[in-house]
C-alpha cells in the first residue's frame, strides 16, 4: 500500500522536473557561440536584434546573453544612440 503511494508520488515529480527543465532551458549566449561577431557601436542593424520596438534595451532572459556580452551590448547602444544611430525611445 505504502509502496504504491511512494511510486506514484516519484512518477509525478519525474514529470514536474522534466516539465520546468525544459521550461528554463537557457540559450547560449550568440556571441560566445559566433566568435566571428564583433559588437559595433556604428553599426544599428546589428543592434537592432539586442532592442525592442520601442527602442529599449532587451533584459538578458530574452537575448540569451551571458553577463559579459550583455553588458558589451548595453555599451554598444548606448554608444549608438548618443550618436543618433539608434532611437533612446520610440512611438
Ligand atoms: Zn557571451
Amino acid at each position: 500500500m505504502a509502496m504504491k503511494k511512494n511510486a506514484k508520488r516519484n512518477n509525478k515529480n519525474d514529470y514536474d522536473d522534466d516539465y520546468k527543465f525544459k521550461k528554463i532551458r537557457k540559450k547560449a549566449c550568440p556571441l560566445c557561440t559566433d566568435k566571428n561577431v564583433v559588437l559595433d557601436y556604428k553599426n544599428p542593424e546589428q543592434l537592432r536584434k539586442f532592442i525592442n520596438e520601442r527602442g529599449k534595451i532587451l533584459p538578458r532572459r530574452a537575448t540569451g546573453a551571458c553577463s559579459k556580452h550583455q553588458r558589451d551590448i548595453t555599451t554598444a547602444v548606448n554608444r549608438s544612440r548618443n550618436i543618433a544611430l539608434l532611437p533612446y525611445s520610440e512611438n
